[in-house]
């Protein structure tokens, strides 16, 4: 660390240099091809280490999983004792079955779960089953909205609302599955509902945060309810980010919504690897009878179930959302006051486990088109100077909370803020 408090990270770079000859861009996920190349040693709670001796207030929580925080005690040690009795059997165990149980009790509206190891793939599953239980092929999505990184899902968008290609390589026929909707225009739906009559889903995060932190608007979710019902077409929510974090019922529990299916990934197993999707029977039972195929070799591994019954046990037992919440809103306020007194034209907005920040020119946003609109370069170099000076954050402008951000880390985030902003705005 340097005098100043400012990080410098030689061992980083130098990892960085050397990864670049066997990881294409020095990296796994081209996610991480955007920020800042750094190189983690550890983390504890609400906080990471680098190699360079460097510690930061952890805002990214690998891109959302860790809601418990780094290496939980109770979680490490559950996961390790499973495992300590192998990992696959090629067969069922017991584990999978409680696990099962955990997330339909949990949950309360799916009859049935089926794991898998990414929210990618569980997607895959939950519109391939749409797609057989209705015999058409299309589905609605939303601009902006992010469902994974295959051919029918990925997209890069334009300001008019249109989806492309996201790279080379990626097939472009594919993007006509789905049909793109802009988000929180309930009118928007219907009229493509009533002009294609190829439309198995509506598949939808139902609190946008892939772009933005973008609550639905009051009755949007239970417009899109009754739309599916009108249509008769599959409601879908990716929980991916949601579940398990904005409540422990996810958004479906917030707003008091019920899909007919829903995705889940990143906390539920608070940092392991595990998705799920989960369901009404008559549509997950095509699995059961070998209907439709879905498959996996690392489907409700040891690891898995073991993550997912210790991980939705703790959070059952401490239920640490109302916490989460607090510290968010003390979060976004410490943000807005110090962006005040910096004179820096900061918007934050959105729910508190999971909120976002950015340069909007003032407007509260509310759909795709207006995150557009707003100064992501200038939100970037922000967040490089908020690495600078120890908290880490998404490029992208999204916070997340854990159930391990406590009142020393939210006094440690205000004065960090305070100096980072300071640097941002001399610059
Ligand atoms: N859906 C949503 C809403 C997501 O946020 C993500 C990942 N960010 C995915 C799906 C894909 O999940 P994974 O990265 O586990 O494949």
């Amino acid at each position: 660390t340097a005098a100043d408090g400012v990080r410098v990270s030689a061992t980083s770079a130098d990892l960085d240099a050397r990864a670049h000859r066997t990881l294409p861009g020095g990296v796994n996920s081209n996610v991480r091809l955007a920020a800042p190349k750094l190189y983690f040693e550890r983390g504890e709670g609400a906080r990471l280490y680098d190699v360079d001796g460097n510690e930061y207030i952890d805002y990214l929580l690998g891109q959302g999983p860790n809601i418990l925080g780094h290496a939980p005690a109770k979680l490490q040690a559950d996961v390790a004792a499973a495992v300590s009795s192998g990992m696959l059997f090629g067969a069922q165990h017991e584990a999978e079955v409680r696990a099962a149980e955990r997330v339909v009790e949990i949950l309360g509206w799916p009859d049935m779960v089926r794991f898998g190891v990414s929210g990618t793939e569980s997607v895959q599953a939950a519109l391939r089953l749409a797609r057989a239980a209705t015999g058409k092929r299309r589905f609605i999505r939303f601009e902006g909205q992010y469902h994974g990184w295959l051919d029918n899902t990925l997209a890069n968008w334009d300001a008019e609302g249109n989806a492309l290609v996201a790279g080379a390589g990626q097939i472009a026929d594919y993007l006509r599955d789905f049909v793109p909707t802009p988000w929180n225009d309930l009118a928007a739906v219907r009229e493509r509902l009533e002009t294609h009559d190829d439309i198995a889903a509506i598949i939808t995060e139902p609190i946008m945060l892939n772009a933005g932190s973008i609550p639905p608007e009051d009755g949007y979710l239970q417009g899109l309810r009754a739309l599916a019902d009108e249509f008769g077409v599959v409601l879908i929510f990716d929980e991916v980010i949601t579940g398990f974090r904005v409540g422990l019922g996810g958004a479906a529990e917030r707003y008091g919504v019920t899909p007919d299916l829903a995705v889940y990934g990143k906390a539920i197993a608070a940092g392991w690897p595990v998705s799920a999707l989960a369901g009404r029977r008559d549509l997950m039972e095509r699995f059961g009878t070998g209907e439709v195929n879905h498959s996996g070799t690392f489907n409700a591994s040891v690891m898995a179930t073991a993550a997912v019954l210790s991980a939705t046990g703790i959070l059952q037992e401490t239920s640490p959302y109302a916490r989460m919440e607090e510290y968010g809103r003390s979060l976004q306020e410490l943000i807005r006051a110090a962006a005040a007194k910096h004179d820096l034209p900061l918007h934050v907005q959105g729910v508190p486990m999971a909120f976002h920040v950015s340069f909007s020119g003032g407007r509260t946003l509310k759909d795709n088109r207006d995150i557009l609109a707003c100064d992501a370069p200038r939100y970037a170099a922000l967040s490089r100077e908020l690495i600078r000076h120890g908290v880490w954050v998404a490029a992208r402008g999204v916070w997340y909370i854990s159930a391990a951000h406590s009142d020393a880390e939210l006094a440690d985030t205000e004065e960090r803020v305070d100096r980072a902003f300071a640097a941002h705005a001399g610059s």
